[in-house]
């Protein structure tokens, strides 16, 4: 079996018990298994860019953590990823803040990264380099010697050829990717986009649906949609703590049904939206007034960024105004929690919520929608409503799916989840739960790896066709 070498902005915390997601421990228990290296920033902003790197021994891994300068996090992390590529991706033009020194240090960091990670390979590893922090790797790599094979996973969403060609440098970028043997993305959408620019830009010559020829090299392109470890997280909703437990038995007391949503702080999640919709929902039928409360949760995030400041605040007048509107002394409608709450909390108030609310303006996969359905009660399911616009939505059709700029049909939907009947949810879940265990974490993990390996070019298929959803 080769060695494998990962490659993210930041370097994972291989000692941590409690990794954030299903996806850092995965990539952990394959990197133990197989050896190799875990390389990425430090996540300190006081370094020295192309700096000595901190080496540390974590059984067969070697965890490898650069250090950058004040001005690479402040242009190369907060401003050409955060600030230009994570707005133009997630189809934001109105968003991305460009300016040419952003670029100049996403370069450099890149080259300096690729050139500290070069005495760490070997011969025969794969390198699987992860997300949109590090398009430019490979083709730093090559210029070295690498020969290895390289491959690149993007985690958010691709955009139209038209979009991305908005960007001054969308030649680059696109080049850059063509340096990989596999580039994979979540969706087929994604994958599409990516296609579709080469189809009007690029001299590339197409061997079949998802070989392409370039520089005397061939690249795969294709869609690895992520999973989550289900078995895992089903296992953590049925385990309550205390506090989860009594704000549940609350609910159930008073009869109350409780919509959820889990969200970091972010434009592209479309939680002003969301909030509209539900005042909506309340005006609309004010039956539902008491009977149902909404609580979202949406930790900070990149708040360095001005956009982020923008949207808590847009959110904070909002859930005031219908809360102020609604709300009664002993019913609080939107309950909005500005911090972040644990996975093992997290799990169990999935299971005890009878709607997951997951509306994105747009996004790469959207994890949450996945570990909402993994959580539900299979006897006694919740109803996930998801937004078309999430990656997700190509894999679950059978979750109520909605147009997130469309707050009256998101109000019409919530409506229907809330009294929708017990066989229609069984139904619906049942069909959801075993594509999400059976595309889980692992199925991705192995499917990306086999591509990688020139093994198989294909990853594992979706149950059913594909619809689009544009
Ligand atoms: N998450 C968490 N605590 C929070 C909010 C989110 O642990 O307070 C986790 C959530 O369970 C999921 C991940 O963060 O595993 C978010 O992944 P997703 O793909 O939904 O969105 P992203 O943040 O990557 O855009």
């Amino acid at each position: 079996m080769n060695r494998l070498v990962i490659v993210s902005n930041r370097v994972a915390d291989l000692r941590a018990t409690t990794q954030t997601g299903g996806l850092a421990v995965g990539l952990a228990d394959a990197l133990k298994e197989r050896g190799g290296v875990w390389f990425g920033w430090n996540g300190e902003p006081d370094g020295v860019t192309g700096g000595e790197p901190q080496v540390e021994m974590i059984d067969k891994v070697k965890r490898v953590a650069a250090p950058l300068s004040p001005e690479d996090v402040a242009d190369y992390y907060f401003g050409y990823a955060n600030s230009v590529l994570w707005p133009l991706f997630h189809y934001r033009l109105d968003l991305v803040d460009y300016r040419p020194a952003f670029f100049a240090s996403y370069s450099h960091v890149n080259e300096a990264f690729a050139r500290q990670l070069l005495p760490f390979l070997e011969d025969d590893d794969l390198i699987w380099v992860h997300d949109y922090h590090l398009i430019p790797l490979a083709g730093y790599l090559r210029k070295l010697g690498c020969r290895q094979r390289i491959g690149f996973f993007l985690h958010i969403p691709f955009p139209p050829p038209d979009l991305l060609a908005a960007s001054p440098n969308h030649e680059e970028l696109v080049e850059a990717l063509l340096d990989y043997d596999v580039v994979g993305f979540q969706s087929h959408t994604d994958a599409a986009n990516l296609k579709l620019y080469l189809a009007e830009h690029n001299p590339v010559d197409q061997v079949d649906e998802t070989r392409f020829r370039f520089k005397g090299r061939t690249v795969l392109i294709d869609r690895f949609p992520i999973g989550i470890d289900a078995a895992g997280f089903a296992a953590m909703a049925r385990e309550a703590d205390e506090d989860v437990e009594i704000d549940l038995i609350r609910q159930r007391v008073l009869g109350r049904r409780q919509v959820i949503g889990v969200d970091r702080l972010d434009y592209s999640k479309g939680l002003p939206e969301r909030f509209k919709a539900f005042g909506q929902l309340l005006e609309q039928h004010p039956e539902m007034e008491k009977a149902v409360s909404f609580l979202q949760i949406a930790p900070p995030t990149r708040e360095e960024v001005d956009a982020y400041s923008d949207i808590r605040t847009e959110l904070e007048t909002l859930s005031g105004s219908i809360n102020g509107r609604f709300a009664d002394f002993n019913w609080t409608p939107i309950r909005y929690i500005h911090r972040s709450v644990s996975r093992r909390k997290l799990a169990p108030l999935f299971r005890g919520s009878h709607v997951g609310f997951i509306t994105p303006l747009r996004d790469g996969m959207n994890l949450v929608a996945k570990e909402y359905v993994a959580a539900q009660d299979p006897e006694d399911p919740g109803v996930l409503v998801l937004s078309k616009f999430a990656g997700a939505a190509e894999e679950m059709q059978d979750a109520l799916i909605v147009n997130p700029y469309d707050t009256d049909d998101m109000a019409r939907q919530l409506h229907i989840a809330l009294t929708m009947p017990l066989e229609e949810r069984r139904r619906r879940h049942a069909t959801l739960f075993e594509h999400v265990v059976r595309q889980d974490a692992r199925a991705w993990l192995e499917s990306f790896l086999a591509a990688l390996n020139g093994s198989s070019a294909k990853p594992v298929a979706a149950e059913r066709p594909y619809r689009p959803t544009g």
